[in-house]
């Protein structure tokens, strides 16, 4: 298939394109034991950098791999990968560890022979006027009991994946997935907010679903501004009744809600406020 441009680097090497990284025995390919995270560079910044790097190695630690690489090292190596790109290229980068360690028994194999790469590929952030459309996926979100929630883990995405796809099949753009107790978790790619007579709420973290860094960012950067925003237990039923509601991840950042089900959603004030926060953080 047809890539945008990508350059990796991998043990100490620039290698341009869809490096092929594994064996069929590795423990990543065939067991799953894979981290990742995904940054964005933009309009020639790169916001939260260090806290997605920092990510990464706490991911790697809850599945058992070994950080072998320190966030500020990723950082470095994100400054002269950039660097291969036309100045003010949109790229996403994404750091990942896999174990390379051998045997189904061995769960995340061996922690000596955790592996890093850093992927970094252009990718066109949405545009400014970009709206989506919601429903309510049949699929659920794991616990902490039954899956590694609290690494942005690869294992975790394939049941996210059938959650997108489904929805795209009844023609919607995305899904509120629920935790296992039925309340709101996240959608299939990003972080969900509402709006309801001004305040903000989102579900308070409860080990279900990943604890954004664009989320954490947002709520701080709504509550410094004077806006209330209550971390909460919710219900579907309270995004079908909310005046407005946004997305937030760090590949499309704020991006609003124009219909879920069949009522339509006017892109809002409150989102408008969030997506403007942020860039003047970003370009701070
Ligand atoms: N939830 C899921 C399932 C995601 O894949 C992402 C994107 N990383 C997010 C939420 C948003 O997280 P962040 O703001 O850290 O990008």
């Amino acid at each position: 298939s047809e890539w945008s441009q990508t350059w990796n680097w991998i043990d100490g090497n620039w290698i341009e394109g869809n490096a092929p990284i594994m064996g069929t025995r590795t423990h990543a390919a065939w067991l799953g034991s894979s981290v990742f995270d995904g940054a964005r560079a933009f309009e020639g910044v790169t916001p939260d950098l260090d806290l997605h790097c920092q990510r990464l190695n706490d991911s790697a630690v809850a599945l058992g791999l070994n950080p072998v690489m320190k966030a500020g090292e990723m950082m470095e190596l994100t400054q002269d990968g950039l660097s291969r790109f036309a100045p003010d290229t949109p790229v996403y980068v994404k750091p990942m560890y896999w174990a390379e360690g051998d045997g189904i028994g061995t769960i995340a194999g061996d922690a000596s022979s955790t592996r890093f790469a850093l992927c970094l590929f252009e990718a066109a952030l949405a545009p400014k006027d970009a709206a989506i459309t919601l429903t309510l996926s049949p699929f659920r979100r794991p616990t902490l009991e039954t899956m590694p929630v609290n690494a942005k883990a690869g294992c975790l995405y394939p049941n996210n994946a059938r959650a997108i796809v489904e929805a795209k099949s009844r023609g919607f753009d995305n899904a509120i997935v629920l935790d296992m107790l039925g309340n709101v978790a996240e959608l299939t790619t990003a972080n969900v907010f509402m709006v309801k007579d001004g305040a903000v709420h989102t579900p308070a973290w409860n080990g279900t679903f990943l604890n954004g860094i664009t989320r954490q960012r947002i709520i701080k950067l709504l509550r410094d501004a004077g806006t209330e925003v209550y971390e909460r237990t919710l219900g579907y039923g309270d995004f079908l009744d909310a005046d407005e509601i946004f997305s937030t991840g760090n590949y499309n950042k704020v991006v609003p809600v124009k219909r879920i089900e069949d009522r339509e959603l006017q892109p809002g004030p409150v989102a408008q406020r969030a997506r403007d926060l942020y860039w003047e953080f970003a370009h701070g």
